[in-house]
């Protein structure tokens, strides 16, 4: 009886041993997923924690003697060491595991609102996000503009140079529109060549601002469309802007509205000559 039961709590402290450091695997994991901070940190405190209770373990092993066991009750202790052990691994892989689908939907989430060619926003986050702003501006009573961009005759483009350079050109706008603007803003291709900014938390005079500044910044912007030193093109491109913002006085269909303003003030911004800035509010072009 008492060889049977030292040889149970020998076996049942071994595989709590072996529970234990099966736990490392994916502890290690989570940490080399982790970026230097304090949740990393306390990932590290839990490894040398685990260390301390194997230690813990083996010591209590060594210990022990056959005739220290003399009834069953002595196995509560070995006992209690496995299922804590076990408890310890169920954790820590749980928690690598959520951790990864966690961030495959994460990665997914983005996949799915972002436009692959530019790597902005796409339409279906426009839809998700001007009723945010929308509802935000309403509740807050704060202003919100946008304004729309259209490649001036980007037909041109592809024509001269080949769809996969004009790709190219679409996909440095994107990047430069993204670098020019405020980090709030929010840059969403629109359409082929169409692209909205939304302005949080901005009247519609400093979005004309932002939009003029824009657009003579990609005005004065040479694009290297490929590899200049394999003689590709350098291309020059302007672009035309219509601004508009949401009116507190529009009643609850305001975001369509709103785009609705952009697009016409862009419709008059090419209408008159193209390469410029149009506000919805003023029936000529500011500047
Ligand atoms: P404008 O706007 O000044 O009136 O003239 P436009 O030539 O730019 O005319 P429009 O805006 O109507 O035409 C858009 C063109 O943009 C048509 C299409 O060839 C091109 N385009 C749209 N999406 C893409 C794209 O993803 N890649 C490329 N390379 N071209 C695109
Ligand atoms: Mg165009
Ligand atoms: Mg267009």
């Amino acid at each position: 009886m008492q060889n049977n039961l030292f040889i149970i709590t020998i076996g049942l402290t071994v595989a709590g041993v072996f529970f234990l450091l099966k736990s490392l695997v994916p502890v290690r994991a989570i940490i080399q997923k982790l970026s230097a901070g304090n949740v990393r940190n306390r990932w590290k405190l839990l490894v040398s924690l685990i260390f301390m209770f194997i230690l813990g373990y083996i010591l209590y092993a060594f210990l022990r003697t056959p005739d220290s066991f003399n009834s069953i009750s002595t196995l509560i202790v070995p006992g209690i060491f496995f299922s804590g052990a076990v408890f310890v691994f169920l954790v820590c892989s749980l928690s690598l595991k959520t951790a990864l689908d966690l961030q495959r939907i994460y990665v997914l989430e983005q996949e799915n609102i972002t436009d692959p060619l530019t790597g902005l926003f796409n339409r279906r986050y426009l839809d998700r996000r001007i009723v945010e702003e929308f509802q935000r501006a309403m509740r807050f009573e704060q202003p919100f503009s946008v304004f729309l961009l259209d490649i001036d005759h980007f037909k041109n483009v592809n024509d001269t140079y080949g769809h996969q350079i004009g790709d190219m050109v679409l996909k440095k706008l994107g990047h430069l529109i993204m670098e020019s603007v405020r980090e709030v803003d929010v840059v969403i291709r629109y359409g082929g060549e169409e692209i909205l900014v939304i302005l949080p938390n901005t009247r519609i005079d400093n979005a004309f601002e932002l939009a003029e500044r824009l657009r003579k910044q990609i005005e004065e912007t040479i694009i290297e469309a490929a590899d200049s030193r394999k003689g590709q093109p350098a291309i020059h491109i302007t672009v035309s802007i219509g601004v508009s913002e949401y009116q507190f006085s529009d009643g609850w269909d305001n975001a369509e509205k709103v785009l609705q303003r952009a697009d016409k003030a862009l419709y008059r911004a090419k209408d008159q000559g193209r390469n410029r800035v149009f506000s919805s509010e003023k029936q000529d072009e500011q500047c």
